[in-house]
């Protein structure tokens, strides 16, 4: 499994921090808010809170994308790949689904030269397969055609194919190429907005929001913790309050029923 801590991936570029953020407008709903000070909490600190979620998610495996970094499927096209399986699909599902494809055709050269019903058939508990199957397909014909065969380091690029989105983007951005960018995943949305580090009402309006606040030395560690964090402890029903590691800081924004 993978190793712990922002830890440079092999064949990392170098940061740039800004064509991530060129690919979309900024959604003009985001609303910032420090948490508000409460007589049972103590002032939230950023750095205290990422360094006990960091502590706590040491034991709990990567998400998938990390993992596959940490075996080796680091490069650009790899991580755009297994992002796309992962929509919609829990890591236990997604991650043995790009490990088949990948070790199968790793490269876009590879992976054009399969039917889009070979990789439906490699992929096939992914959910949305079959669409997903024709969207890799078009990926790797395109980044062989367009791009001889490697992807840019360019989110709008990246953003131009079909089915993907800012949180894919970003994310593959962040592990294969150093960018600086903020990956916003149901968890990630959930746990700030509930911690009152952010408060916003849809992931878009919370990667804004986290664009204006968050230190950017976190911007792609963030995701890689909370995503274990919100499955294991921060969970979507019933948090598990009682024995979270940040309580004393966490605003509990919304929580009505914690464990
Ligand atoms: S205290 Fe509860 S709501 Fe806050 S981060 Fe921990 S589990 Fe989530």
């Amino acid at each position: 499994m993978a190793g712990r801590g922002p830890k440079p991936p092999g064949r990392r570029r170098a940061p740039s921090p800004t064509s991530a953020r060129t690919a979309r407008a900024r959604p003009e709903a985001a609303v910032v808010s420090e948490p508000a000070p409460r007589p049972d909490k103590v002032p939230f600190d950023i750095d205290d809170v990422l360094a006990r979620v960091r502590h706590t998610v040491r034991d709990f495996a990567d998400a998938a994308m990390f993992a596959l970094s940490a075996r080796g499927h680091d490069s650009l096209f790899e991580q755009l790949v297994a992002c796309i399986l992962s929509i919609r699909t829990l890591d236990e599902v997604s991650l043995p689904a790009a490990l088949r494809l990948l070790e199968r055709a790793s490269t876009p050269e590879a992976l054009a030269r399969l039917s889009p019903a070979t990789i439906d058939t490699l992929i096939r508990p992914v959910t949305f397969h079959e669409a997903k199957a024709h969207q890799l397909h078009a990926i790797a014909v395109r980044t062989r055609d367009e791009f001889a065969g490697t992807l840019p380091c360019d989110a709008q690029v990246l953003q131009s194919f079909k089915g993907v989105g800012p949180k894919c983007a970003h994310l593959a951005l962040g592990i294969a190429c150093g960018h600086e960018a903020i990956s916003v995943d149901i968890h990630v949305h959930r746990v700030t907005n509930r911690w009152g580090y952010v408060k916003a009402t849809t992931p878009e309006a919370t990667l804004a929001a986290l664009e204006t606040q968050l230190p950017r030395r976190y911007w792609v560690e963030l995701n890689r913790l909370l995503v274990p964090f919100g499955k294991h402890v921060c969970t979507g029903s019933r948090p598990r309050c009682s024995t979270c590691p940040v309580l004393s800081a966490c605003r509990q924004v919304g929580v009505t029923n914690p464990r």
